[in-house]
């Protein structure tokens, strides 16, 4: 991500969302909507939240635009054994995003970090195998023990968006 350099926001801006830290040194635009929404149960998010579960808005890491300070990258394991880098404001310490297993062109944003949350609801509950268990779903929202596979959840536009940072990835 290049600070103040990221896709101009839609016509009408009605995509595009900011978002950012408590103490605000830290201010970013998603210039368009998110590729999908998760909703993560696992023991891991339960405890790098404190909460019950993370709520993460998957976006290209090229359509995140810096408006202030940039995040401080923190590496923290993960499940994976390939790692989280979690993006930290450099004052507040608040996570606005994370990138997972080092795979550059996604950013997991964290939803609550944004102006209009309410915006983003989970389009799928994953790992609902550890799932807190007062949290009820909703009904109509998919939800899986643990992963799944885009191909069968992500929307027809959001396949097309990965398409396309799948070919950049080949090619670089
Ligand atoms: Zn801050
Ligand atoms: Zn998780």
């Amino acid at each position: 991500m290049v600070a103040g350099r990221g896709r101009a926001p839609s016509a009408d801006g009605s995509e595009a969302c900011e978002g950012g830290c408590t103490c605000r040194a830290v201010r970013y635009r998603m210039e368009s909507s998110p590729l999908i929404v998760h909703g993560c149960h696992c023991r891991w998010c339960q405890r790098e939240t404190g909460s019950a579960f993370a709520t993460n808005a998957l976006i290209e890491t090229d359509r995140l635009t810096l408006l202030g300070e940039a995040p401080e990258c923190v590496d923290t394991p993960s499940a994976s054994g390939r790692g989280q880098a979690i993006f930290r404001c450099p004052s507040c310490r608040v996570a606005v995003w994370s990138r997972y297993g080092g795979f550059e062109p996604v950013r997991f944003v964290r939803v609550g970090t944004l102006d209009d949350p309410d915006r983003y609801p989970p389009g799928i509950h994953i790992y609902t195998s550890s799932k807190q268990p007062w949290v009820r779903l909703p009904e109509g929202v998919p939800a899986v023990t643990e992963y799944y596979d885009a191909k069968q959840v992500w929307s027809p536009e959001s396949l097309a968006r990965r398409a396309v940072y799948a070919a950049a990835l080949r090619n670089t």
